[in-house]
């Protein structure tokens, strides 16, 4: 039993764990390292999740993130179908002056404690350079450099994905899948936003764009110009008014909101960015809106393909062929929203959690701990 130093009162931490397998606090005074591991499912495979580095308040906090990230992630591999289960971890420190190599192994060491039940690799607040250190405590570490034997730029197989994803949008809308002829909206020129950017324009879209880094949106403009194709620069909230037949959010969260679905113009919502509803009634009343809505976890799993597949050795063309799957994944999860008049969100949902009733029945609890079957092969 715990009790907070602030208001003496008890809690009790397995009702915060009730869904989860397993949580580690790991602790290195040597190097300051304070981290928690969160494990929600092996019944697909050992967990598999980003370690995220953020100055948390309070240590509540922090445990409170890894576990619905963690979470995020047993639905995000079910829905990409990797042979991974959800875990996440979250180092506590500010990622501007806490990082040291030594902090980093150490964060490795007690990875490699788990004995392969967590495989890691980098998110909010670390770099693939960062588990470059982490790789000498313990080989259960994805997307680290390619000079390394990682996998290399996710944001190649993500970008990939939403396209997809809006293929398979535009044929249920629209009634094809063509990308051609129709406006979409780009809100985020970076990794991913460029990528889906560019290969709309080369299938004859036009775009309206919006990005806080002006060099983004020239180059992209000037892309326009060259071929021929309409490309409008927005400022900031701009993007959630313009007129366009797909909103394609590929910047931050939390886009979807209050504010802004009473603003937007378009017929659906499809894009990179995790976490794209506030709230999930968000999807309720996209719904009643008319708006169809790509749930953000199916359609962006293209990153997560490609680190999970390094458990067979880097292959970009296998990852790519892969990340086919997210058009038929999101086909049916339109299909079961519409015959059980749900939202997109809890038909995803509701589908990856009959997957993992089945992977349940078939996988034995904590079955995953023979490392050399699981080994990655570097
Ligand atoms: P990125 O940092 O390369 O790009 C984000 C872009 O958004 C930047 O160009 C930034 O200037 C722009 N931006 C930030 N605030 C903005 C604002 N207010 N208005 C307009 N533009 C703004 O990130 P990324 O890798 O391209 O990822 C984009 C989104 O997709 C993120 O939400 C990320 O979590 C998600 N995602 C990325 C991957 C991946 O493989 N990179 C995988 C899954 C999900």
């Amino acid at each position: 039993m715990i009790v907070t130093a602030q208001t003496k009162e008890t809690f009790d931490l397995f009702a915060y764990m009730r869904e989860h397998e397993q949580v580690v606090f790991c602790h290195d005074e040597g190097t300051g390292l304070k981290a928690i591991i969160a494990i929600h499912s092996t019944a697909l495979g050992p967990a598999l999740g980003g370690c995220r580095m953020y100055p948390y308040a309070t240590t509540e906090e922090a445990l409170i993130d890894a576990l619905r990230l963690s979470k995020g992630m047993t639905y995000k591999c079910l829905a990409a179908d990797v042979d991974f289960g959800g875990g996440k971890a979250v180092i506590i420190g500010d990622p501007r002056k806490d990082k040291s190599p030594e902090l980093f192994r150490a964060f490795g060491q007690f990875v490699e404690s788990l004995g392969g039940r967590f495989y890691t690799g980098t998110d909010m607040g670390t770099t693939p350079e960062d588990f470059v250190h982490a790789l000498k405590e313990t080989n259960c570490i994805v997307g680290v450099p390619e000079a390394y034997g990682g996998s290399g730029d996710s944001s190649i197989p993500t970008a990939e994905g939403v396209v997809y994803g809006i293929q398979a949008t535009n044929d249920v809308v629209f009634g094809s899948k063509h990308l051609h002829g129709k406006t979409y909206a780009v809100q985020g020129l970076g990794k991913v936003g460029k990528k889906v950017a560019l290969r709309l324009l080369e299938e004859g879209a036009d775009l309206y764009v919006c990005d806080l880094n002006e060099a983004a949106v020239e180059e992209v403009v000037a892309y326009g110009k060259q071929i021929g194709a309409s490309v409008k620069p927005v400022n900031g909230t701009d993007i959630y008014r313009v007129e366009a037949d797909v909103f394609v959010p590929c910047a931050f969260g939390g886009v979807i909101n209050d504010e802004t679905i009473t603003e937007l113009r378009v017929k659906a919502v499809v894009g990179s960015a995790n976490n794209q509803l506030a709230d999930k009634r968000h999807a309720r009343m996209l719904k009643e809106k008319g708006i169809v809505y790509a749930p953000d976890y199916i359609v962006n799993a293209g990153g997560l393909i490609q680190v999970a597949d390094e458990l067979y050795g880097a292959n970009k063309e296998r990852v790519l062929s892969k990340t086919k799957a997210i058009y038929e994944t999101l086909l049916a999860i339109y299909e079961r929203a519409e015959a059980a008049g749900v939202t997109t969100v809890e038909a995803a949902d509701r589908f990856c959690e009959e997957r993992l009733q089945q992977r349940r029945r078939r996988n034995d609890f904590f079955a995953h701990q023979q490392r050399p079957k699981w080994a990655i092969r570097r």
